[in-house]
């Protein structure tokens, strides 16, 4: 197995990539909050098929978390991500601290007009230009030639896709599929705070999204029938609430009430005190 490089400087990293850059290597970034799983890998997995050298970022970023959110909670288990990155053949691990981000005269962040007044920016205001912000910096710094982002946080895939547009950053976004656990929950850091209880009734969210895809095949068109059925499939399971279901445009994320092309649903429900999030595009 090659060795890793393990980076928690700005200068650092912008050093280490400067030298990547001038021995002609191209360079993929996957950013993520740590507590690695196979969604991650996947990214990994993506990034090397694009690119010469492998960069994983591990930064529990805090200006993308609400009050009251889970940033103190979040999981953590370095060792592990470091023996799976390793595994996945990545060349660094940039983990920095978040002084060195961001430092106490911290001013500045970027922000998005429309896309986060949807989905999840509706509940979690702040969350999109905490996440702007955070990839913006992390480009700066890695340099990458593509970045790797899981099409699980649509919202958030969309978002930068458009502010590496907006902005003409020179970085490839590319965007991977969601990977499932063997009973099709969405792999998330987050399923670790779940106890076998919530976790059936964390399963409601995929049965809600497979109902609307046998819907779809049916012929139903409005959305409202197919919101309406999934409302009713995740509220039958105890101790859920209901963030958003909502049926919409894949690129302006705009309420879709009558199907005639693709559409992304996209729903948020907490189970118990946990926050999960799922989609899936309907072809009609
Ligand atoms: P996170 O560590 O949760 O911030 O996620 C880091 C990256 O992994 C983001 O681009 C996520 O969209 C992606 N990701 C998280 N879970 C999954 C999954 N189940 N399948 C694919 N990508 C994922």
């Amino acid at each position: 197995m090659k060795s890793i490089k393990i980076i928690n400087t700005v200068k650092e990293m912008q050093k280490h990539s400067d030298l990547m850059i001038r021995q002609g290597k191209s360079i993929a970034l996957i950013p993520t909050m740590g507590f690695l799983h196979e969604g991650h890998l996947s990214l990994m997995q993506e990034g090397a098929r694009h690119a010469d050298h492998l960069v994983v970022s591990i930064f529990v970023n805090p200006t993308q978390f609400g009050q009251g959110e889970d940033l103190e909670a979040y999981p953590k288990n370095f060792n592990r991500d470091m023996e799976l990155c390793k595994k996945e053949g990545v060349d660094v691990i940039f983990k920095p601290d978040t002084p060195e981000l961001y430092p106490e005269n911290f001013q500045t962040y970027i922000t998005l007009e429309n896309l986060p007044n949807h989905l999840c920016g509706l509940s979690r205001p702040v969350h999109f230009k905490g996440v702007a912000t955070i990839v913006t910096k992390l480009f700066n710094i890695v340099k990458p030639d593509i970045a790797i982002f899981g099409q699980k946080d649509f919202q958030q895939l969309a978002v930068i896709k458009q502010m590496v547009s907006d902005l003409h950053m020179p970085v490839k976004v590319i965007g991977a599929p969601i990977i499932r656990e063997a009973d099709g929950l969405a792999m998330s850091s987050r399923n670790t705070y779940l106890t076998p209880e919530k976790r059936s009734a964390a399963l409601s969210l995929l049965e809600s999204l497979n109902n609307a895809k046998q819907l779809i095949k049916d012929g139903v068109t409005d959305s409202n029938i197919i919101i309406k059925k999934a409302t009713d499939i995740v509220k039958s399971h105890g101790d859920t609430k209901i963030d958003y279901i909502s049926i919409c445009d894949p690129e302006t994320l705009e309420n879709v009430r009558n199907i005639k092309k693709p559409v992304l649903m996209a729903m948020a429900v907490k189970v118990g005190k946990t926050r999960l999030i799922d989609n899936i595009i309907l072809i009609p």
